[in-house]
């Protein structure tokens, strides 16, 4: 069995099957970027090709078992079961402005273990594999397909952490952006991450033109590593030089998550200005999202915006994110396996 995204075996079933290469550009464009499904991408072909092909390419890694829609809001979330069992999330999000995003998942769960993140209470169970992060976004974009409309932005804020899964991540990023694939620039592609400055340094390097978001959710050392166990690894002070690198690339966002009584008093808004200093971001203020077990709370929406007011009369592009998908557990940190699911 070939994988889609494996050129070599593509390659050996197109000769073997004496199909014209431009035919395989036509059975890609039908796959890729116009996101029609495989039969669909089946018919760009010979006939007489077809049955091979079909028979000896995997055309899909992961099965939709559960799709729900908000009520209130855009976003849809998407329930896959992988090969061996285990269910992961992606959600779709279609704010008003119309531009849709998809956030996908790198891992069955998540090692990191912050302390706002329902993800890290399932624990860690492996990383997904290339074929199964793309799967995920092959299809969501059929759905949005037949909306008739078209993902915009990949955003990877699904359960698990990203640079923890970097040979997969990376592979996954190439063909994304590949022109004989999905063709996406880099600037519509967002990878976040706890902060582990090695593979951010890696990515920077390998991936310059996709964007990179730390989730920082505060700027005192203590108050960090209380909040994410990481933090106890990388310090903000290897994690500052890392920032200072990756900058380089073009503006990083920086996603912090307000507390109530933990990270979001005037000294906080302070401190994190000294600490982003002349360094080119873009800071994303994130409203917690509550979820069963968790004795956090968010700040309230008016002592958030004067967060940010701060943060803006120090200089900083600021923007406070509103979440999407919250009735149906799909906003960020919700993402949970169900214990009970299979
Ligand atoms: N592991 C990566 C990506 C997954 S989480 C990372 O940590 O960046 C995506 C974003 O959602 C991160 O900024 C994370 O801190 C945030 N998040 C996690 N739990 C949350 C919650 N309960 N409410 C709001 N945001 C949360």
């Amino acid at each position: 069995m070939a994988s889609l995204y494996d050129t070599a075996g593509i390659e050996e079933l197109r000769s073997r099957n004496a199909v014209q290469p431009h035919r395989i550009k036509l059975f890609r464009t039908a796959l890729f970027k116009k996101a029609l499904g495989w039969g669909a991408a089946l018919d760009t072909l010979p006939e007489t090709a077809r049955l091979d092909f079909s028979n000896h390419i995997e055309f899909q890694s992961l099965e939709l078992l559960e799709r729900h829609d908000s009520k209130t809001d855009g976003a849809s979330k998407l329930i896959f079961k992988t090969p061996d069992q285990h269910l992961i999330e992606s959600v779709i999000l279609r704010p008003k402005t119309g531009r849709i995003s998809l956030c996908i998942s790198s891992q069955v769960g998540c090692a990191c273990y912050c302390s706002f993140c329902a993800t890290g209470m399932m624990g860690f169970t492996r990383n997904l594999t290339c074929d199964e992060i793309l799967d995920q976004v092959l299809q969501a974009s059929q759905i949005v397909k037949e909306e008739g409309r078209s993902i915009r932005n990949i955003v990877f804020m699904g359960m698990g952490e990203p640079l923890l899964n970097m040979e997969h991540l990376f592979s996954a990023l190439a063909i994304l952006c590949g022109p004989s694939f999905f063709n996406y620039a880099g600037s519509r592609l967002m990878v976040s991450t706890v902060g582990i400055p090695h593979a951010m340094a890696r990515f920077s390097e390998q991936f310059p033109a996709v964007q990179l978001a730390l989730s920082l959710h505060s700027a005192r050392q203590a108050v960090r590593e209380k909040l994410m166990p990481q933090a106890r690894k990388y310090t903000l002070d290897v994690l500052r030089e890392t920032l200072v690198e990756a900058s380089r690339n073009g503006k990083v966002m920086i996603e912090y998550l307000l507390l109530a009584g933990v990270n979001d008093s005037v000294e906080d808004s302070q401190v994190l200005t000294d600490y982003l200093r002349d360094i080119p971001v873009h800071i994303n203020l994130i409203p917690f999202n509550e979820y069963s077990g968790c004795n956090l709370h968010g700040t309230p929406l008016a002592e958030r915006k004067a967060f940010a007011d701060r943060l803006k009369a120090a200089g900083f592009n600021t923007t406070l994110r509103y979440s999407l998908g919250s009735d149906i557990a799909a906003a960020c940190g919700q993402l949970v396996q169900h214990k009970n699911g299979l």
